[in-house]
């Protein structure tokens, strides 16, 4: 079988896509093996469980991850026999869709039934896929399966994606909770959509039909594993009349350019899943109709992802306690995993869609400030202007042009670049300035970002490190948008007036003040544009590290001039994790540079009476931004102090 893959349509129309080399094209055929090599005959006799899938009647994949193991029964498990025959024997449950499916007459009667799947070894990350037919199956009362495989196609798998978790037999009493193997799937239950999210381990078998050939349609299978963060496969809904379609959107994680699955999809779009949760032991199954998105379509679905595949689910399962397998240590990510990317509906939902006004600007960077040894403002001129955006909203920043080196399989010094895109989002830390004309703010082509060095972070260090050559040889980044979301402006456009609330709390931690930056300049302007226009009273509430809380000097530049009808009054509140003495003297000159009328500093953390001693709390609109872990305290203390909902609005960095 395994000359199927020098002409298989789908494999090699999307590595042409996705520009696998010629040589590599020529060669993957080479790679699958017909005959099970020793090393993978003794690494499936070994394996405690196994993914495995086949067709039912009509013909759609299911996927289960077979426990081969058990303490009560000696006789389950997996022998290689020699030949390329292999017998598994698992005890699954009644209701498990592999198991069903195997009960049914094959789609094509009189065909060998068709099985594929993937030996993996949780404990260290080993996988090496199989696929053939299934010379002999049974399947008694109690689910247990006893199967006969002929191998015809034999690959080892690199380790990307693999959660390391160790796992040993134990007995379950599996519970049926949702079944939709018979009908058609709808409104799946909450309790299945979890296990999605929480997944970091997926399988997915696929089918390949080859029309045409001389010996007419050919198909085989294919099972692989997914992996990534937890919740990386998203889900959505559709709604048509009654009619709900639910819909499994796993992205294209960087692997070795084969294409095996996704070109499986191409010629057949049939497909199954399975999701085991291994903490609780309930089991998601899902068979349906696959798509690969790429490029602009992809983009469209996902924003920064080139590649991806949406599943229309058709049929799915959820099993309560289904996986005879019980996690017998922690669980621990692969450090290759990139970072949950959300769909664009998901990001709409949370004002974080990138408008498409700048596609071409290029933005070159000017100057610097630094502002803390770890905060630098970054002042950019953009190749375009870019349309007025509410103080607060961010820009997005794309570096591949300047870093991105192309594709590399494995990199172990560091493994997050094989799935690097270079693009991040920073606040615009500036603000545009007003038309005098229509009281409104105007396009400009001047940004600035104001960025804290990650530990660690790729891009923020880049920006730090490299910043006098990036102005001294005038090295432009693509600009590919801003977006917004997060102001206390509201109007601005269509001929209506910007107005602000009378009266705000603003909460702040470390860079987080970045949109506060920009909003106090925006009001400054505002008023000094339109002194009747601005009426506003805010209190800032920051808490920073250490010299961090420099970055209040921004709101002492205008110190002793503040206009008529607005106030500020800073309680900042600084924790100590380096040096006393320079952050007492950081406290010392902040203290010189803005009046005490305006800021108070104290040496401690934010606690619930300095929200609750703000005066007015009650008339304020609240605006949060900083580390998560501030963000939820703050939450806790505006519930706790009765601060509606409808008054509280939360920006978060975290993509
Ligand atoms: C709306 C918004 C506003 C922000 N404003 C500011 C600000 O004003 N100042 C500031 O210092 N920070 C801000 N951030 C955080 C900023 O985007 C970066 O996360 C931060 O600067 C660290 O970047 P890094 O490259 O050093 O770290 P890294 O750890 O390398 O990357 C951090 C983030 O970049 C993305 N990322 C990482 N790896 C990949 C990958 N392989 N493919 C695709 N994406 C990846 C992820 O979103 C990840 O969380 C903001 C974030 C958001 C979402």
């Amino acid at each position: 079988m395994t000359q199927i893959h020098w002409s298989h349509k789908g494999e090699l129309l999307l590595q042409k896509r996705r520009n696998t080399p010629k040589e590599l094209t020529d060669s993957i055929p080479q790679y699958i093996s017909s005959d099970m090599p020793q090393q993978h005959a003794d690494f499936f006799a070994g394996l405690s469980y196994l993914p495995l899938a086949t067709l039912d009647q009509q013909g759609r994949p299911w996927v289960s991850l077979l426990v081969t193991r058990s303490d009560h029964d000696p006789t389950v498990g997996i022998k290689v026999l020699g030949g390329n025959t292999t017998d598994v024997i698992a005890q699954t449950n009644p209701y498990d869709p592999f198991a069903r499916a195997l009960q049914q007459v094959p789609a094509s009667a009189g065909e060998a039934r068709l099985f594929a799947g993937v030996g993996v070894d949780f404990s260290n990350r080993r996988r090496n896929k199989i696929a053939g037919s299934i010379a002999d199956a049974s399947v008694d009362e109690t689910g247990k399966v006893q199967l006969r495989l002929l191998s015809d196609q034999h690959l080892g798998n690199c380790p990307k994606y693999i959660t390391v978790r160790n796992l040993a037999p134990t007995r379950r009493l599996a519970q049926l909770s949702y079944d939709s193997f018979e009908g058609n799937a709808s409104v799946l239950p909450a309790e299945a959509k979890a296990v999605v999210d929480r997944a970091s381990t997926v399988f997915l078998a696929t089918k390949h039909t080859a029309q045409g050939n001389t010996n007419g349609t050919q198909t085989d299978m294919g099972v692989n594993h997914r992996g990534g963060a937890p919740g990386f496969t998203r889900i959505y809904e559709e709604t048509d009349g009654d009619a709900v379609t639910t819909y499994l959107v796993l992205p294209d994680h960087s692997g070795n350019r084969f294409y095996q699955s996704l070109g499986n999809i191409e010629t057949d779009p049939q497909v199954g899943l399975v999701f085991p949760d291994f903490a609780t032991g309930d089991v998601f199954y899902v068979t349906g109709e696959a798509e690969n998105l790429l490029d602009d379509d992809a983009e469209a679905l996902m924003p920064r992802t080139g590649l991806l595949t949406r599943v229309k689910v058709t049929g799915a399962l959820l099993i309560k306690a289904a996986l005879n397998l019980e996690l017998t240590s922690g669980e621990q990510l692969s450090p290759y995993n990139p970072p949950v990317k959300l769909l664009r509906r998901e990001l709409e939902q949370m004002g974080r869609v990138p408008s498409d006004d700048a596609e071409a600007i290029s933005a070159t960077l000017v100057s610097t400030q630094a502002l803390s040894d770890n905060i630098k403002t970054f002042n950019f001129k953009l190749s375009t202007p870019i349309s007025a955006l509410l103080p607060g909203g961010f820009g997005i920043f794309d570096f591949s042009g300047l870093l991105d080196r192309g594709y590399s399989h494995m990199n172990e010094a560091n493994p997050q670049l094989v799935n690097e895109d270079f693009v991040r989002t920073w606040t615009l830390s500036s603000t545009p300035r007003i038309d005098p004309n229509t009281k409104t703010f105007r396009s400009s082509d001047h940004v600035s970002i104001t960025v804290k060095r990650k530990p660690g972070g790729l891009m923020s260090n880049v920006l730090h490190d490299n910043a006098d050559q990036f102005i001294a040889n005038n090295l432009p980044v693509a600009f590919k948008g801003t977006g917004a979301g997060f102001t206390c402006f509201s109007g601005g456009s269509d001929g209506m007036p910007l107005t602000l609330p009378p009266k705000m709390l603003w909460i702040a931690g470390g860079v987080g003040v970045t949109p506060f930056m920009a909003m106090w300049d925006g009001i400054l302007e505002l008023a000094k544009a339109n002194p009747d226009q601005v009426s506003t009273d805010i209190v800032l509430l920051f808490a920073g590290r250490d010299d961090d809380i420099n970055v209040l000097r921004h709101f002492g530049s205008q110190h002793g001039t503040l206009p008529d009808h607005v106030t500020l009054r800073i309680l900042a509140l600084q924790s100590v994790s380096g040096s006393a003495s320079i952050a007492r003297s950081t406290r010392d000159g902040l203290r010189d540079t803005i009046s005490d009328s305006i800021l108070k500093i104290e040496e401690r953390r934010m606690g619930i009476d300095d929200i609750r001693s703000v005066a007015d709390l009650s008339e304020r609109e609240v605006f949060m931004c900083g580390p998560d872990g501030l963000m939820n305290r703050s939450e806790t203390m505006l519930t706790e102090l009765e601060v509606e909902e409808t008054r509280r609005h939360r920006e978060t960095f975290v993509f």
